[in-house]
């Protein structure tokens, strides 16, 4: 099998500024695939050092490791021998993502069949997205969430923790009118009180559910019971036994960090199997992370809104119309593969 990788950077139209620091500009990492039949496959590794601690050298040296299994066994070996025989070359998920992207958008283009297709036999047409509002002072925050209100978007993210909440949120809430779904995500900033404290403060402006208030499987488990309001894990889930233990309403589930389509599809059914919700976000990937994580959730039938509107934020890459927001949704691609 042929295998190639390159690395891509992709810089973001404005600085992103999160609890976990500030974002200029990303690394992926994006892998292509060619069988003996000439059918390809395309995937990428989306690292995020200051949110995963993975940085893109580490990834590299993981894609190349199971680069060179695919070239020596990609055309005699197949499915799950092959895959397992990638994870002991590397077991880091985001190297490990990006052939498992590649394997199914080859899959689906050899079948002529979009991948969610292949997962799944009743899969959503469109996929809910929310719009995501990084803008620090009230005006800023309150012009992005008339701006996603305009475009469509019935859910809006702010992102909490990083000074001025209660302002920014009912800014927010004016500007959305009262019918937006308003998630907040903390990025695990808050100690247990100061989780609970601000969640009863914000409350009252009707929030959908507030992600990683804390991080911790045991601070999640306690606020979560002293709060009026939703609480999803993001960051805390990729910690041992979080997916099944019951601590929080929703988990929100990434490509990257699962280490790809079939995994993240094992750990919604884990996720579900205790009650909880899921939904998907992005780490900020590429149209290839963006697209296997809409047909991921097209498969799941995922209701709650997810956080793959993040394409627009680069500044030299337009989004492909494939993976175009329309009405606060992204339609499943149609063609086959990934359909990018
Ligand atoms: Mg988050």
């Amino acid at each position: 099998m042929l295998v190639s990788v390159r690395r891509r950077e992709l810089v973001l139209d404005a600085p992103l500024r999160t609890a976990w620091g500030e974002l200029r500009s990303r690394t992926l990492v994006e892998v292509e695939i060619e069988g003996a039949d000439g059918a390809i496959g395309r995937g990428e590794a989306a690292p995020l050092p200051p949110y995963d601690g993975v940085s893109v050298e580490e990834c590299v040296e993981g894609v190349e490791a199971i680069a060179a299994i695919l070239r020596r066994d990609g055309d005699r070996v197949a499915g799950s021998e092959l895959l397992e025989a990638c994870r002991s070359a590397c077991d880091l998920p985001q190297a490990l993502a990006a052939f498992d992207l590649a394997l199914w958008d080859r899959a689906g283009r050899r079948a002529g069949q979009p991948v969610a297709t292949l997962l799944a036999d009743d899969v959503l047409g469109r996929v809910a997205v929310n719009a995501t509002i990084g803008a620090l002072d009230r005006a800023g925050a309150a012009s992005a969430a008339a701006r996603a209100a305009q475009a469509g978007f019935d859910c809006v993210k702010l992102k909490v923790g990083t000074g001025d909440d209660a302002g920014r949120v009912a800014a927010v809430r004016a500007a959305a009118g009262p019918a937006m779904a308003l998630r907040l995500d903390a990025n695990g900033a808050w100690t247990v009180e100061q989780a609970v404290r601000t969640i009863e403060v914000l409350a009252p402006a009707g929030l959908e559910l507030v992600e990683e208030p804390v991080h911790g499987v045991a601070e999640m488990r306690e606020v979560r019971e002293r709060v009026p309001v939703r609480v999803a894990l993001d960051e805390t889930a990729a910690e041992p036994g979080a997916l099944t233990a019951s601590v929080a309403d929703a988990v929100c589930l990434k490509i990257s960090r699962s280490g790809g389509i079939a995994a993240l599809l094992a750990q919604a059914s884990l996720v579900r199997a205790t009650g909880a919700d899921v939904y998907l976000a992005s780490t900020y990937d590429g149209p290839l992370g963006i697209a296997a994580a809409v047909h991921a959730a097209a498969a799941l039938r995922v209701d709650l809104p997810c956080g793959l509107a993040t394409l627009d934020a680069f500044a030299d890459e337009p989004v492909p119309a494939a993976l175009a927001v329309r009405d606060g949704a992204i339609a499943l691609p149609g063609g086959p593969g990934l359909g990018l």
